[in-house]
């Protein structure tokens, strides 16, 4: 396809998800960003929190063979002993030479330059499974408002190329992101943590106040929004659901609500990138506490997603 129209900007993508069928309507790609402002405990994608890129080691797929110790130049792999895989992150200067050398894929950098013209042709491979259940493309992080310009740009390009779009984002960013992207984006799909300002603090490091702001201005604007909760026991189920209910009950764009069972498949990725493990030590909601959740809403008037 020609890129003469489109803007030479790049942007910092940590993956791609293909046939995606629970980020908006339909079969999607979905596109992550990098960089989110929000350090959620819980967050499933703890490799799309930082900005910048970085290394994830993977032990369980390491088989010890020693060749990335040799293609790297700066000596940050060793293998002191059997089962023993150490890795001096202050040294890694995201050369990539490891992650070429190792076999078994236990090494991968998280976070590419991409322009949009590049990122727009690999969505556009599956414009077939779009047309044919009505899907499109989600931009996700991490935060995608994070990079404003380049997500303006990339969903302006997918809009050209007549691709339905949706943002999913934690809303913990200026209007003037959101003002930005609108007039490209079909569907927002908008996380809702918690209702209280200082447990939100708690919880995700910023408080809550633009990211419900911005929910009403989307209301006000108009804009379709699906919101997700992650449903944690103890922390925002309870009182806590019944007021968030009653907040989304004011949203008039609001389409549905979408509750997302906390899960911690995520924990060996936080170590993968030599992060502390910060996911909360609770169980994951069963059948019917997601069916005691999913009442509130109802009680409340909302239409909960299947
Ligand atoms: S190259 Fe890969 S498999 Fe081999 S020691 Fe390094 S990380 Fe492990
Ligand atoms: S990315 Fe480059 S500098 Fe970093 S560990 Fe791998 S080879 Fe060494």
């Amino acid at each position: 396809m020609s890129g003469a129209a489109l803007p030479s900007i790049t942007g910092r993508v940590y993956d791609i998800k293909r046939f995606a069928v629970h980020d908006g309507p339909g079969i999607r790609t979905v596109v992550f960003l990098k960089g989110c402002p929000l350090r959620c405990a819980w967050c499933h994608n703890p490799e799309g929190m930082s900005a910048v890129p970085e290394l994830s080691f993977t032990m369980q797929k390491c088989v010890g063979c020693g060749d990335c110790v040799r293609a790297c130049p700066n000596g940050v792999h060793a293998l002191p002993e059997v089962g023993v895989h150490t890795i001096d992150r202050t040294r890694c200067t995201l050369c990539g030479a490891c992650v070429e050398a190792c076999i078994p894929g236990a090494l991968r950098i998280y976070g590419r330059e991409v322009t949009v013209e590049e990122l727009l042709e690999e969505v556009l491979a599956d414009r077939p499974f779009y047309e044919q259940s009505g899907g499109g493309v989600t931009l996700s992080g991490g935060e995608p408002l994070s990079q404003p310009a380049f997500a303006a740009a990339f969903l302006h390009a997918c809009k050209t190329a007549g691709l339905h779009t949706a943002l999913d984002t934690s809303g913990a960013v200026p209007w003037s992101a959101f003002a930005a992207v609108l007039p490209d984006t079909d569907l927002v799909l908008y996380d809702v943590k918690h209702i209280d300002r200082e447990a939100h603090r708690t919880w995700t490091g910023l408080d809550n106040v633009r990211i419900l702001d911005n929910l009403q201005r989307l209301g006000r604007a108009g804009i379709p929004v699906e919101v997700r909760i992650p449903c944690l026991p103890g922390v925002n189920d309870g009182l806590v659901l019944e007021r968030i209910a009653a907040f989304l009950r004011e949203i008039p764009s609001l389409t549905e609500v979408r509750l997302l069972p906390y899960h911690d498949f995520a924990r060996s990725k936080y170590t993968a990138i030599g992060l502390p493990d910060t996911m909360p030590q609770v169980e994951k909601p069963g059948p019917e506490a997601m069916a005691v959740l999913r009442a509130v809403m109802v009680r409340h008037g909302l239409r909960v997603a299947e």
